[in-house]
């Protein structure tokens, strides 16, 4: 009986919890033909969140948990659930339900009879989302399939489901900067798409602020595309060539017309644009070495506090495992 691993990062979600597990026990009751495992990654929540789960994980044992030790972000939740996945196939998840497990049947077919190594989705629509948002979700999709050999769909999600090779490949990219939109696209294998109407989140609020999105995207950039750094070069080339021409320029008219000494304004200006152009690109730098900075530390992408079953990563060295009998579990050392 092929198992499935259900990862789903967990982010102060605690109304979400009670939900969550009651349409990911609905859908396992779909496919009863497949073993389950559910892996909710508390990513640091600072409500209740951990508790409901473990009061969920004490009567249902196919429900583990991986507790971090402070908020790693998503991404590093997903890596953690891959990381501990002992599934045939993974699946990941939101934890506000606007992935809907009802496609799961679906995604499950696609991989089993028609061949794929992995079923993916997409939102046709951005219903429900500042207009803004998606204008700027739009224009980050263009720059990146533009700028980037990752393929990339626009409203994709990170609602996947994937088969062991697939995993495996994803975790041979144990970077620390993840972008995953830009991994899965990275690693290729065959994919299939479907397509869904966008579900506005069933309870809690959006982890997401406009400037987390930025900072996301610019990452997503930086991480996948190195255009930004020809840009710079092709700047300087493209100026040089300029100040190249201009300088014989007036070299010829000086000995022509003699020298008559005008346009300061307008040399301010340019000196200006030159040290604007500069900075940017020494900032475009700047992102790139920045990067190269944290992947050269080599830290972990998540640490993890608890845990409700043993952890497959060998580098993650503090194994904890609690059986919180009793509810203060946070008190105990
Ligand atoms: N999430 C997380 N860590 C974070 C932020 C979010 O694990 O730092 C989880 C969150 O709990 C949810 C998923 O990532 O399960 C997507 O977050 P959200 O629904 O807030 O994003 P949106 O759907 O608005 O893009
Ligand atoms: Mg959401």
């Amino acid at each position: 009986m092929p198992k499935i691993s259900i990862i789903v990062p967990c982010y102060n979600e605690q109304e979400m919890i009670p939900l969550l597990y009651q349409a990911l026990d609905d859908t396992a009751s779909q496919l009863p033909d497949h073993e389950f495992e559910f892996i909710l990654v508390d990513d640091g929540s600072k409500d209740a969140t951990l508790s409901e789960i473990r009061t969920i994980a004490r009567t249902d044992p196919r429900l583990r948990y991986i507790s971090f030790s402070r908020n790693f972000g998503k991404e590093g939740a997903i890596y953690a659930g891959l990381k501990n996945a002992s599934g045939d196939y993974a699946v990941i998840m939101d934890a506000d339900l606007q992935d809907p497990p009802a496609l799961l049947p679906d995604m499950v077919k696609a991989v089993e009879k028609e061949g794929y190594d992995s079923c993916a989705t997409r939102r046709v629509t951005r219903a429900g989302e500042p207009p803004i948002r998606s204008f700027f979700a739009r224009m980050f999709y263009k720059i990146m399939n533009k700028a980037s050999e990752v393929d990339m769909v626009d409203g994709a999600r990170d609602y996947r489901l994937m088969t062991r090779p697939f995993v495996n490949a994803i975790l041979e990219m144990p970077e620390y900067n993840r972008f995953s939109k830009g991994i899965f696209g990275w690693v290729g294998y065959k994919t299939k798409w479907l397509e869904y109407e966008n579900v506005e989140r069933a309870a809690g609020e959006t982890k997401w602020s406009f400037w987390k999105l930025l900072k996301y995207a610019i990452s997503g950039i930086v991480s996948f595309t190195t255009v930004p750094l020809q840009f710079a070069s092709a700047f300087g080339i493209l100026f040089s060539l300029f100040a190249f021409i201009m300088i014989i320029v007036i070299i010829v008219r000086t000995c022509v017309y003699g020298d008559p000494v005008a346009g300061w304004p307008s040399t301010i200006c340019v000196i200006m644009m030159i040290g604007g152009i500069q900075l940017l690109s020494i900032g475009i730098l700047g992102q790139y070495l920045a990067r190269t900075y944290l992947e050269v530390k080599d830290r972990p992408i998540y640490l993890c506090r608890e845990s409700n079953f043993e952890l497959l990563d060998e580098r993650q060295n503090p194994i904890i495992y609690h059986d919180f009998s009793n509810e203060q579990g946070e008190e105990q050392k």
